[in-house]
């Protein structure tokens, strides 16, 4: 009884419960058990995820990119390996130090909070008539910006739970949330990969920058790759989705809500001299997407991504709209934020 109240109704007071993560959540039995307890009667099966999560997983992500990167670019990129600890960070990066000792590091933050933003953004974008999900995922939306993404914490158990009751089975926002994530993870190992590419064949940029958007580059030309090769197999042996393919761009319109949540709630303005801005690489992105040689079907994917907006530009009126009326004070954590804004510096 009390677990049907809560699957439906999550009053504001509830974000407490969503908040204090800290410990690292990953665990693959109990992300399996937890899925199935809300998605049996979708007719997904155990077995189903355990071939899921051997299909789709980092490592196998990086061997992908490292294939396509052989392929296109000449580059196989063998001595890099994964770091995937939890260094409170949703960035990705790639250590270089010298041919021999490079990593990437994809923070099991970016996991769980990327992941839990498509989940989120496509669910409210479904629903977004129902009063019901339309609030529960403002108030998910917000943890993932506030708790997750700028002040670091790490979804607790409970949060991860929560998630799972605001899906509430719904087998198609799962399918497109996992689809468009792992499009992201390929594009950020591949984004990381180009930059041991230029270093590999000695490419200077006149600017850290240039850098950047060309790395973008790269690994969005990537990405449509795979996409363009996997429309001509059956589903079965597909890695992503052409639906997916603006996931790169929605992506980049994460951490401008990211942002956007940091100066609504901290004042705080990101300022960079090294990297574009979101609102610029999202540009550049969109120009390689609509160039002729790329090939697919897009039209599913402009549909997904329309709806996109509609719950992205709804959480960024309201978030405004709560703030001015100070409906917003209680999740507020100054000191923490400061806290972070000096280890940044
Ligand atoms: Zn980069």
């Amino acid at each position: 009884m009390s677990d049907s109240k809560a699957r439906f109704f999550l009053p504001p007071d509830d974000y407490e419960i969503l908040r204090f993560g800290g410990e690292s959540v990953k665990d693959e039995e109990k992300g399996i058990k937890r899925i199935m307890k809300y998605y049996h009667d979708s007719g997904l099966t155990e077995e189903q995820l355990r071939e899921n999560n051997k299909k789709y997983n980092l490592e196998q992500m990086l061997q992908i990119v490292k294939e396509y990167f052989g392929r296109e670019y000449g580059y196989r990129g063998e001595g890099i390996v994964l770091s995937n600890r939890y260094q409170r960070s949703v960035n990705s990066y790639i250590f270089l130090e010298d041919e021999r000792e490079q990593f990437v590091h994809i923070d099991e933050l970016f996991e769980s909070s990327i992941m839990a933003f498509f989940l989120i953004i496509f669910k409210w974008s479904k629903e977004f008539d129902n009063l019901e999900v339309y609030g529960n995922c403002f108030t998910y939306l917000l943890f993932i910006m506030n708790d997750v993404s700028i002040l670091g914490d790490i979804p607790n158990e409970k949060s991860n739970e929560m998630l799972l009751q605001i899906m509430d089975g719904d087998a198609q926002v799962m399918n497109l949330a996992s689809s468009c994530y792992w499009t992201v993870v390929i594009f950020s190992l591949a984004h990381e990969v180009a930059h041991s590419y230029f270093a590999s064949i000695g490419k200077k940029f006149p600017n850290r920058k240039k850098e950047e958007f060309k790395a973008d580059a790269v690994a969005y030309d990537i990405v449509l790759k795979i996409i363009i090769d996997c429309s001509r197999k059956g589903e079965e042996n597909r890695i992503i989705e052409d639906y997916a393919y603006l996931a790169p761009v929605m992506y980049m319109q994460y951490f401008d809500l990211f942002y956007y949540t940091d100066r609504v709630l901290y004042n705080r303005m990101i300022r960079t001299n090294t990297h574009p801005l979101p609102k610029e690489r999202i540009c550049h992105l969109f120009a390689i997407a609509n160039d002729d040689k790329y090939d697919f079907d897009t039209e599913n994917g402009n549909h997904l991504y329309a709806g996109f907006l509609d719950a992205y530009d709804e959480y960024r009126t309201q978030l405004l709209m709560k703030k001015e009326r100070g409906k917003l004070d209680k999740i507020i954590r100054t000191e923490k934020r400061e806290q972070r804004g000096r280890k940044d510096e």
